[in-house]
């Protein structure tokens, strides 16, 4: 007899984790994608479903497949996950980063959250659909992207592009980075649905001076003018903006917590909240972090030219309001210019398929109480919208109260609790069949 899926996801997400993907974000030194895209078309083609693999560059492999619905009237769902993971400094961790090790039970692994564990979730659930003969009620699109870790511009991006008809008719879509539970008391446990993100501002700031001698006067120094600038934009604190999302989020989190929530100080309720404060604490406002400094070739050169790179992110309907400030900040003799620009998003947390997210996570956890937040980081959620699908983080994973989830996305010692990802398959077969 054929494992079932709940047996089946260990194996699937292990295997996963040790096909090294490492997104370094230059295809040159890029490995394992194709690797793990040809492992999950064959566990597919194995189950009858035809699977499809696509590069957008030597190696940089994505797959994607259709499972077809019982009522084609309805609108498609994307399940969507991707193959690349960040990169792991072995000499950092407790584990081989590559070895899907086993131990005081959890998996072990870069890429165990992020997110081989969904990745399994979802091959191991339509793999024994297909063997049973269900039918899903609605299309099911399966992606299964590469470089979602660098942008996406080689995965998602690039097959929304080039192959956008693999997506046709789809209304929503699921995938990271939500769905897992945040424990408030031992029968109550907040799920955190991603329903909006945060966009992405990169940006390069450009002081120009007049070159010279260092051991002269000088009155137009790029460097000057440069580090004023950054320490400006550094040290700036964006106004407090609470979207809909982040709204929603505090009220129930703080009723949940039993405090009152104050909309003019909602970092009281979110200090509360554990290590995940984290990511809630950075979608209150945009943020602009100085992360990188260029100038100078020689100490006697005062030099022409300097550059800087800010990362920002903004909130959804920020976006001009930030770089405006950014310029203004940056002030005169400095240039903005933008690097790479993805957008917000925000969805609302309404409707028949988060009805039945919240009712999958309360019937395998009647302490379960579905939330919706928004993101600070992206995910390839961004591409998608660009075809109008409502994009969700529904990964769902109930974890110990204890365990610090957020820090083991792209961190040192990266875990997944084995009985989490089997809850997950189980959330996710109700969440299917009823959706
Ligand atoms: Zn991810």
């Amino acid at each position: 007899m054929s494992p079932s899926a709940e047996e089946e996801v260990v194996d699937l997400a292990r295997d996963l984790i040790r096909i090294d993907t490492t997104n370094t974000g230059e295809t040159a030194t890029s490995a394992g994608e194709r690797a793990a895209a040809e492992y999950v078309a064959a566990k597919l083609d194995e189950v009858g479903i035809a699977a499809q693999i696509y590069e957008s560059e030597p190696g940089r492999a994505s797959v994607v497949a259709r499972i077809e619905g019982s009522d084609p009237d309805r609108g498609g769902l994307v399940l969507h996950g991707h193959l690349d993971v960040v990169p792991a400094n072995a000499a950092d961790w407790s584990v081989d980063p590559f070895s899907g090790e086993i131990r005081d039970d959890y998996l072990w692994g870069r890429g165990a959250v992020d997110m081989k564990d969904m990745d399994a979730m979802i091959l191991a659930l339509v793999r024994q659909w297909a063997r049973e003969g269900r039918k899903p009620p609605r299309d099911i699109t399966l992606a299964f992207f590469a470089d979602e870790e660098a942008g996406s511009i080689h995965g998602a991006h690039w097959l929304v592009e080039n192959h956008p008809e693999w997506f046709d008719g789809a209304t929503e879509a699921i995938s990271e980075v939500g769905g897992f539970s945040v424990s408030v008391t031992d029968d109550l446990r907040l799920y955190l649905i991603e329903t909006a993100e945060k966009g992405i501002e990169w940006l390069r700031l450009t002081a120009t001076g007049k070159a010279g001698h260092g051991s002269f006067t000088h009155e137009d120094n790029a460097i000057t003018t440069l580090s004023e600038a950054v320490s400006r934009i550094g040290r700036h604190t964006f106004p407090l903006v609470l979207t809909d999302t982040v709204r929603r989020f505090l009220e129930e989190a703080s009723d949940a917590l039993q405090i009152e929530f104050d909309p003019d100080e909602p970092e009281l309720a979110i200090a509360k909240l554990g290590p995940i404060a984290r990511i809630i604490g950075a979608t209150l406002r945009n943020t602009a972090n100085p992360t990188m400094l260029d100038a100078g070739y020689k100490v006697n050169v005062i030099p022409g030219s300097a550059t800087a790179a800010i990362d920002g992110r903004v909130l959804p309907g920020q976006e001009r309001e930030f770089l405006a400030t950014i310029r203004e900040l940056a002030g005169p003799g400095v240039t903005v210019e933008p690097t790479m620009e993805q957008i917000p998003l925000e969805t609302t947390f309404d409707g028949a398929l988060v009805d039945a997210m919240a009712d999958a996570l309360r019937f395998e956890d009647p302490g379960a109480r579905a939330v919706p937040y928004m993101l600070s980081g992206g995910t390839d959620g961004k591409a998608l919208s660009r075809l109008g699908i409502r994009c969700f983080g529904f990964a769902p994973l109930r974890l110990p109260a204890d365990l610090d989830f957020a820090s083991l996305f792209h961190g040192v010692d990266e875990r997944v609790p084995i009985d989490g990802l089997r809850f997950g398959v189980r959330v996710l077969d109700r969440f299917l069949s009823r959706s």
